[in-house]
């Protein structure tokens, strides 16, 4: 039998007095994409923290929580095996990265710090530097490699942190809202980008609110709502214009174009 990617059974997680989850159970293999919705407020990004050991469960008996099998991971490690973007990560580095280049933020990958300050001039070897310009080049960044992170648009921040993400060639990529506040061009470079990798063998992990981002090559999706999990399977049973008018209270129609999802309302202009 394979090593599930997430295995957690009964974990109950607080923040600050909230509690997010109690009791939450889920499993997700390796190699299984998947998508996870859910109103806000719903613990969408409570449970990518966890997965990113940003955040635990409370320690109790009957809890686990594990990933690739194990219950215990340094960061370090982790890195080299999940990658984690979100847009959240996107507006700390904006405040905190200074005069930090493109470079120096794909870089700092290596070590997990926000910008390079603390790194250790020798560990950028050339070898790190070489992967680094690489995967600008893929991402089609190599003009802004030597420009302040902070000076780029939204859409290029948000491709730079991808790339960040990449430097270890992880097997998996969490992504918290990668689309949030991206323009059309941008938010479809990065849509491009995810499907090639899903399709390289990455796995996906997707919290978003908007259906689009719940690319083809992701079949399952996970609906959080009220501290639960309120559904969970293929997206075709899941995205359903009832389960997510349910999940949300507001009037919901799913509207389907041949493997990609959008979300409308019903004509309700008339009950405004
Ligand atoms: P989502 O990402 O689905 O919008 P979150 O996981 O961010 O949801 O939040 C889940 C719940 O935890 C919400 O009720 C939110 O208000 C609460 N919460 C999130 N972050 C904190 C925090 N730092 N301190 C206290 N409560 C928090
Ligand atoms: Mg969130």
């Amino acid at each position: 039998m394979t090593v599930p990617l997430v295995d957690i059974r009964n974990a109950t997680f607080d923040r600050g007095r909230t509690r997010v989850f109690d009791g939450l159970s889920l499993r997700i293999d390796r190699g299984e994409h998947a998508a996870i919705i859910g109103p806000n407020g719903a613990g969408k990004s409570t449970l990518l923290k966890a997965l990113n050991r940003e955040l635990y469960p409370r320690t109790r008996d009957d809890t686990r929580f594990r990933l690739l099998g194990r219950d215990r991971w340094n960061v370090w490690e982790l890195r080299g095996s999940i990658g984690f973007v979100s847009a959240d990560l996107e507006r700390r580095y904006g405040r905190n990265s200074g005069d930090a280049s493109v470079l120096d933020v794909i870089l700092s990958g290596f070590t997990a710090s926000i910008g390079v300050h603390g790194l250790l001039a020798e560990s950028i070897d050339e070898k790190r530097r070489a992967r680094a310009r690489a995967l600008l080049a893929e991402l089609k960044l190599e003009a802004l490699e030597s420009r302040p992170f902070r000076s780029l648009s939204s859409g290029q921040q948000r491709l730079s942190l991808l790339a960040r993400a990449l430097v270890h060639e992880p097997h998996t990529l969490v992504l918290d809202e990668p689309g949030a506040g991206l323009d059309l061009a941008a938010g479809f470079a990065l849509i491009r980008r995810l499907r090639y990798l899903a399709r390289h063998g990455v796995t996906l992990l997707v919290a978003t609110h908007y259906l689009n981002e719940i690319l083809p090559e992701i079949d399952r999706v996970i609906l959080l709502g009220r501290g639960r999990v309120l559904a969970d399977g293929r997206k075709d049973e899941v995205l359903k214009s009832r389960t997510l008018s349910d999940a949300y209270a507001t009037d919901i129609r799913v509207v389907r174009d041949g493997s990609w999802y959008f979300a409308a309302q019903g004509d309700t202009v008339n009950k405004l």
